[in-house]
């Protein structure tokens, strides 16, 4: 099982990192081992000060595929759920600036908390599916796929046609803007709709 990550899918938060609008998706992994799930604590790693969240729409790959033309990927998944795409931003722009790979601080271990799952038949609209974060009771984050500069399709059969999905993997399709530092006891609870499926604390 892998976990790929769309970056900068939404104008409104690649505007607040100062970060160009992409042409095409940029996605990077987390191994299998970023996972935290079950409503399990997340601790604050001590090698960062600066933990930003962003809340992202998460699709559960259900076949195998690749090379999976647009009009087609729609078959490759059968859930939607959220999650919580952990990021030492401190690390990141270290990364950055010196132009290396950014592993180091978006896939250390516990930094993709994942919720629950809704049928992808519950929902009328890929393109109009509206989720939220909130902490310690005040929503810190409200984005829509409506949204996305890369529909869910888009995502598929661009990641596809350079690495095999398999069957168990996720998609985090990127954060809308917002993003922001994580602290100790903060409270977590992400919602799709009125549905909350994620709910976990830090420490
Ligand atoms: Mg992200």
């Amino acid at each position: 099982m892998k976990i790929i990550c769309i970056g900068r899918n939404y104008i409104a938060h690649a505007n607040e990192l100062n970060n160009p609008v992409p042409k095409k998706p940029v996605f990077f992994m987390k191994p299998d081992t970023a996972l935290l799930q079950d409503g399990k604590d997340f601790y604050l790693p001590e090698f960062s000060k600066d933990v930003h969240f962003e809340t992202e729409l998460v699709l559960r790959i259900c076949k195998n595929g690749k090379h999976i033309p647009e009009a087609f990927a729609s078959d490759y998944y059968d859930e939607i759920g959220i999650g919580i795409d952990f990021t030492a931003r401190d690390m990141q722009s270290e990364c950055k600036k010196k132009g290396l790979p950014w592993e180091i601080a978006k896939a250390f271990d516990h930094s993709a908390p994942l919720g629950g799952f809704l049928p992808k038949s519950s929902f009328e609209d890929m393109g109009n599916i509206p989720f939220s974060l909130k902490i310690n009771d005040t929503y810190r984050q409200k984005g829509n796929s409506q949204h996305m500069i890369f529909s869910f399709d888009q995502i598929i059969a661009y990641v596809s046609q350079f690495i095999s999905l398999r069957l168990g993997d996720y998609i985090y399709t990127g954060t809308p803007e917002g993003v922001g530092p994580t602290e100790l006891k903060d409270h977590f609870q992400a919602f799709i709709g009125d549905h909350k499926l994620l709910d976990f604390k830090v420490k």
